[in-house]
């Protein structure tokens, strides 16, 4: 516990909430603590992330603890794989039921396909029950269409990638159930809920029927209107706030 503190304030990190779970101090820390996949492991090192960042650090095992999480870090902190790894050895945990259990949402397509690309990072030669790959997808225009052609099952996916928009079209003509989603992530929430987007953002949200859904916020700003909205929508979250928190 004092190592923990000791490297929490080498990065000035400041976490909060009920039963906050340690710091990791590195990857393989996680393969004593989580039973962490070795494949993922492995994955991780050949793509050079042979550290993690403060706010991987903090947020992995908090998300592995199945929390809600706000997380707040500038850009360039390593967000993207902070909700990323729990979440590719979430799905591999959970093996025994298919269909669609971890769900991204990006404000912008951009953002969405650099999410995808580090999430396929990850996953690349795992594979799970009767050697089926775990599936990630980008919720494209032609993937949207697919879908609702029918000439792609929505039960073939573990984690899609999508901007609010594409998504509620989907989900809208039934084309995509999201009714068993675990894990809802909201990548850059500050503008995810903010006027633009927050009724899609809710629309989602009332999508995502799972009553045991775990919920996490990632963000470079938490304005004090995020903040509220996600104190009113998740369950006992851990905040994790990692140098200055900007208004
Ligand atoms: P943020 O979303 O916080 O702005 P990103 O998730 O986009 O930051 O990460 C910024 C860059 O850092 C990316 O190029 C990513 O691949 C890299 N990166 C993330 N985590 C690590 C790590 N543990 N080791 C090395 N590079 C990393
Ligand atoms: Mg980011």
């Amino acid at each position: 516990a004092a190592e923990a503190s000791a490297l929490r304030k080498s990065y000035k990190g400041n976490v909060s909430g009920s039963d906050v779970p340690l710091p990791i101090g590195s990857f393989e820390d996680l393969i004593s603590r989580f039973s962490f996949d070795k494949r993922l492991l492995n994955n991780l090192v050949e793509n050079g992330f042979t550290e993690p960042t403060p706010i991987q650090n903090e947020c992995i095992p908090v998300a592995l603890n199945n929390r809600d999480i706000l997380a707040c870090g500038p850009t360039g902190s390593g967000k993207t794989l902070a909700f990323l790894i729990p979440l590719v050895q979430q799905i591999i945990d959970d093996k025994h039921t298919s269909g669609l259990k971890g769900l991204i949402i990006s404000p912008t397509k951009e953002l969405a396909s650099q999410i995808f690309i580090e999430c396929f990072k990850l996953s690349h030669k795992i594979f799970l029950e009767k050697k089926r790959p775990l599936q990630v997808a980008l919720l494209s225009k032609s993937l949207g269409a697919k879908l609702k052609n029918k000439v792609i099952s929505d039960k073939k996916y573990d984690i899609i990638i999508s901007t609010p928009l594409r998504l509620i079209d989907v989900v809208k003509k039934e084309a995509l159930d999201l009714s068993r989603v675990k894990h809802l992530i909201f990548d850059e929430a500050d503008k995810l809920f903010d006027k633009t987007f927050v009724e899609q953002s809710d629309d989602i949200l009332s999508a995502c029927k799972e009553p045991a859904l775990r919920k996490a916020m990632f963000s470079a700003t938490i304005p004090s209107s995020v903040e509220e909205i996600a104190q009113s929508i998740m369950m006992d979250p851990i905040r994790v706030i990692i140098g200055h928190k900007e208004a």
